[in-house]
């Protein structure tokens, strides 16, 4: 008897409309969670450049699913850093190519203070008469030491 009483309360409970909100709230959360799910993913994938409305719908159709797919096979980086590093890269190169000078007649690396071109002897500089520093060949006068050519 004081079982089946026991029972009515729990019963009453589960039939009471603060269970019945507590169910709607629940389930609003659910929604609210799910809804944030597809929008983090279409944002996430648009910052990576991969199809964003086709991972949206995914995470919308297969929720936790789709996102767990999502996040194992997207890109790993944003574009905006693969963009960053591409140009990175270019600025290194054309320091780099800056750095390195070549031999106008047969185009292998020479330094900047080379007078003669060590591959095919081409006459690269000039010494200067006076302090023999590497002068350009066109130069008139020596830059370091003033002296006439
Ligand atoms: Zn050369
Ligand atoms: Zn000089």
């Amino acid at each position: 008897m004081d079982f089946l009483k026991y029972f009515e309360n729990i019963m009453d409970f589960f039939r009471s409309p603060v269970w019945k909100y507590m169910i709607y709230g629940i389930i609003f959360i659910l929604i609210v969670v799910w809804l944030s799910f597809v929008y983090w993913t279409y944002r996430d994938a648009r910052l990576r450049n991969t199809s964003a409305l086709f991972w949206a719908l995914m995470v919308f159709v297969l929720n936790y699913l789709g996102l767990i797919i999502y996040l194992i096979i997207r890109p790993p980086e944003y574009i905006e850093d693969v963009v960053e590093r591409d140009l990175e890269i270019k600025r290194m190169e054309i320091l780099l190519a800056s750095a390195i000078s070549r031999c106008p007649a047969c185009g292998k690396e020479t330094k900047d203070d080379f007078i003669i071109c060590p591959a095919c002897r081409k006459k690269l500089k000039k010494p200067c008469v006076q302090c023999e520093k590497p002068l350009n060949l066109e130069w008139k006068v020596c830059p370091f030491c003033k002296s006439e050519q």
